[in-house]
């Protein structure tokens, strides 16, 4: 087979690869991407996309079985629901391929060469890639790597059999008859909410005191009654120790060194993701790195001149929307653009129910680094918009700069909130102070004008509470 030589090569076509070889082609820069799997990474073909349908699946279940338990409020009743998980399944996939196919179109529209297989370092511009018809060697002047990130098992519960991490609970062809989470980030609560609402017996172990642990305990508040409604059993301060030998079965440590074995069919590891750093060559190219991640700098350069690194191979948060950003970046940068990273927030989601939105500082990471807040929460109960919609849990949050009001960070907590990130993401990005939020006019009844309402209250002139 003749090399490929080519100005830039992604390896890796998830959110960070994909999104800048788009960009690169768009340039008019001679790119190739080369991708082990289906173009989309983990997004689209086993995280943020199938995970979200099936949280929306689970959604809609729980709504009709709420209807036909009579308990429903707004006086709707009818005959229980059934769920034909297979086919649920079924939809989420179509949905999954429909995206991957446009990845791949927009590449090819955008003038990109795809290269389907494993790649791995040479040295620093040459790459060899395992296709299915033998060994492609790639030559480039830029490359990125673009490699994502993987679960992170348990040594004392490796995957197989009952023990599953996201990918397989996400493709799942039945419920589970019970299922036992471990790990209380919002990977781990996101399914374990869907497959409760879907009817499967759901236990949360979490080893730190409380779930979600890298929120503050006022946003998370909501979350955990939400759980607790659900029926969702959340053992915090335990450990998950090892199979019962029958292997239906969990033992668990809890805080107070007492074991005890609870019925698990099946087992979702979610304990965190880490770097995709192995497999590929890093040895050949002896990057500086950053704990377990690729060291980068404001240009995504790594230690190597000419090798960039995105995405959740180079740090937190791993997020998609991170990679993405950072891919358009790189591909600028490239194209002899003067770009750095200079956003000053990567709004974070769980889909959780209720949702939670984290935008820049809350008021424990400002305080930590000693900047004087103006913060205050404006609550849900208070808002005619969530009152129609039958959930008036939660709020939303602001934290400012005490001496100009300048935004530093917008929480919130409630259902449908993650709709709103796009409002704190903004404000904050824009510079906007307090003033400037309070003198914006939201369209009303929505959620949204408690955006409004949050900054007038931080600004000690509440209207309506
Ligand atoms: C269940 C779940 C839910 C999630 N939900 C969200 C969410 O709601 N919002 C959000 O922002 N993020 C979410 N994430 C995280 C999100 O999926 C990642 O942050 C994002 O996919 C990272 O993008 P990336 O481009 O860095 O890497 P990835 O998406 O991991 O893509 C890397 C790609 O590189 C390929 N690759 C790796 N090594 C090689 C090689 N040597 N040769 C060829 N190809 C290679 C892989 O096959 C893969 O396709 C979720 C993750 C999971 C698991």
């Amino acid at each position: 087979m003749r090399d490929i030589l080519c100005r830039f090569l992604v390896i890796g076509a998830g959110p960070g690869g994909y999104v800048c070889a788009i960009r690169a082609g768009q340039l008019g820069i001679d790119t190739v991407v080369v991708e082990a799997n289906k173009p989309g990474g983990t997004c689209l073909n086993i995280g943020c996309i199938p995970s979200k349908a099936l949280i929306h699946a689970a959604d809609e279940f729980a709504r009709v079985a709420q209807f036909a338990s009579g308990e429903s409020p707004l006086g709707i009743s009818l005959a229980a629901p059934r769920l034909d998980l297979a086919r649920t399944m079924q939809w989420k996939d179509d949905i999954v391929g429909r995206l991957s196919g446009g990845v791949s179109a927009l590449l090819k529209k955008a003038g990109v060469k795809i290269v389907e297989g494993w790649a791995r370092f040479l040295d620093g511009k040459t790459v060899e890639v395992e296709t299915e018809i033998g060994i492609q060697v790639i030559r480039a002047e830029h490359v990125v790597i673009a490699t994502g990130s993987n679960a992170v098992g348990l040594p004392a519960l490796p995957f197989g059999g009952p023990v599953i991490s996201s990918t397989e609970a996400l493709s799942l062809k039945a419920l589970p008859r019970s299922l036992v989470v471990i790990g209380a980030g919002y990977i781990g609560l996101e399914l374990g909410t869907a497959f409760a609402k879907m009817g499967a017996p759901v236990t949360v172990i979490e080893a730190l005191p409380r779930i979600l642990p890298q929120y503050d305990a006022e946003l998370t508040r909501p979350v955990g009654e939400g759980l607790h409604e659900l029926g969702i059993t959340v053992l915090t301060g335990a450990r998950a120790k090892e199979l019962t030998r029958t292997k239906d079965g969990l033992v668990i440590e809890r805080s107070d060194s007492s074991f005890v074995t609870i019925e698990a069919d099946r087992i979702l590891v979610a304990v965190g993701r880490k770097p995709a750093t192995e497999g590929w060559g890093l040895e050949a190219i002896d990057l500086d790195m950053d704990g377990a991640f690729i060291d980068i700098d404001d240009r995504c350069r790594t230690s190597m001149r000419g090798v960039y690194a995105i995405g959740d191979v180079s740090g937190e948060p791993m997020l998609a929307h991170r990679a993405s950003a950072q891919g358009e970046m790189v591909a600028e940068i490239v194209a002899g653009k003067r770009r750095a990273w200079d956003r000053t927030c990567i709004p974070a989601v769980c889909f959780t129910d209720p949702e939670v939105v984290v935008a820049g500082l809350t008021p424990e990471t400002a305080k930590a680094a000693n900047i004087d807040i103006v913060t205050d929460a404006f609550p849900f109960r208070a808002s005619g918009r969530a009152m129609t919609l039958a959930s008036d849990t939660g709020f939303i949050r602001m934290v400012a700069r005490a001496d100009n009001h300048l935004l530093l960070g917008i929480q919130g907590v409630g259902a449908g909130i993650s709709e709103l990130s796009a409002a704190f993401g903004l404000a904050i990005e824009m510079g906007a102070r307090l003033e400037d939020v309070a003198g914006t006019t939201f369209a009303h009844p929505t959620l949204s004008e408690k955006v409004l309402e949050a900054a007038l209250k931080t600004l000690s002139q509440p209207i309506h509470i």
